[in-house]
């Protein structure tokens, strides 16, 4: 009932953002709709209480990863932190590059926002070619956390992202 509740508000666009006409899953009206984003955060939570109850950080990726993130690190009591892309953070960072569909990209974390053994779980909106979480999962290599998996709202299977990500496990809401 809860997954069926945010599908209604997932919405399909054509968009001209990378290139003309391309299709786009728009997670917007989840975040409009009180009940459709308690669906997605009381989903996320029963997943990690029943899977991962050692989780000591969420890892949210820039930029939706962070409407999320928060939301779901409160509900579990553990802290959040953020994954941007390059020149956005103060001090000293850590960064890995990496392939976008279109483009490439670097994502960066503040150098002491992981401690060596934690155990991590990382956070975004949506899985496609699974580049992005793939180079977060990168940082965390750099930090020597421990990635307990990955958590989506959206996965796109066939760009098979999951296959980016072997070693880590990926758990999505809705798969398209
Ligand atoms: P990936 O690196 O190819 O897996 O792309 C995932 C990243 O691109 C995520 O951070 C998403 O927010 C963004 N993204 C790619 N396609 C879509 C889409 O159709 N809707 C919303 N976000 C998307």
């Amino acid at each position: 009932a809860k997954t069926r509740e945010l599908c209604k508000e997932i919405r399909d666009k054509i968009v001209d953002l990378h290139k003309a006409g391309m299709g786009y899953r728009d997670i917007c009206p989840i975040l409009k709709d009180p009940a459709a984003l308690k669906a997605v955060i009381d989903l996320f939570e029963e997943h990690v209480r029943k899977n991962h109850q050692h989780v000591e950080l969420i890892i949210g990726l820039d930029a939706r990863g962070f409407l999320f993130g928060p939301l779901l690190a409160q509900r579990l009591g553990v802290g959040f932190v953020l994954v941007r892309k390059k020149g956005k953070l103060p001090g000293s960072t850590v960064s890995v590059a990496y392939d976008l569909e279109y483009g490439k990209a670097e994502a960066e974390i503040q150098e002491d926002a992981v401690a060596p053994g934690q155990k991590v779980l990382l956070i975004d909106d949506l899985l496609a070619t699974g580049g992005t979480l793939y180079a977060a999962c990168e940082l965390m290599k750099k930090q020597q956390a421990e990635v307990l998996g990955c958590m989506v709202v959206i996965e796109l299977k066939e760009l098979k992202g999951i296959d980016k990500l072997k070693s880590h496990s990926v758990f999505s809401l809705v798969q398209y």
